[in-house]
């Protein structure tokens, strides 16, 4: 597979820039056609990273440290959410349980599933035993400890 690189464009029209997958094309913003010699402003491989080039090619240059270092600050804690913590799925889970205390299997999923988790039930649920925060009270059934 040949690797796909995104140019990020700067419009001789109306000065805008915009991503292309290659040197043809238009101007999204003002229609005018490319020519031959366009002014690349950058190229990158990966299309999300072509979207943060884009915004940043429209940033006037003294704002632009500001916004680059906003962007990686938020694609940072997309990550972090998405690596839940064991403290933070307990707390999820306690709140998840019936009102004796008790949790299945399909709660606990549902439960994962919401908050993005990559652990699996048995994992996790072998943990909190481990932790001595819950029991297993049958198949696929814990009671919480605390
Ligand atoms: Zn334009």
């Amino acid at each position: 597979m040949s690797e796909t690189t995104w140019m990020v464009i700067r419009c001789p029209g109306c000065g805008h820039c915009s991503g292309h997958r290659s040197g043809k094309g238009r101007c999204p913003h003002c229609g005018t056609s490319f020519p031959r010699d366009i002014e690349v402003v950058t190229t990158v491989l990966r299309a999300d990273a072509l979207q943060m080039e884009v915004a940043l090619a429209n940033t006037p240059e003294p704002l632009r440290d500001e916004l680059r270092k906003r962007m990686e600050r938020d694609v940072k804690n997309i990550n972090t959410a998405t690596d839940a913590s064991p403290t933070t799925i307990f707390r999820a889970l306690r709140e998840a349980a019936n009102a004796e205390g008790e949790l299945t299997t399909v709660t606990v999923e549902g439960v994962l599933r919401r908050m993005g988790a990559e652990q699996s039930v048995d994992e996790v649920m072998t943990r909190a035993e481990t932790e001595g925060l819950v029991l297993r009270s049958g198949r696929g059934c814990w009671m919480l400890l605390e």
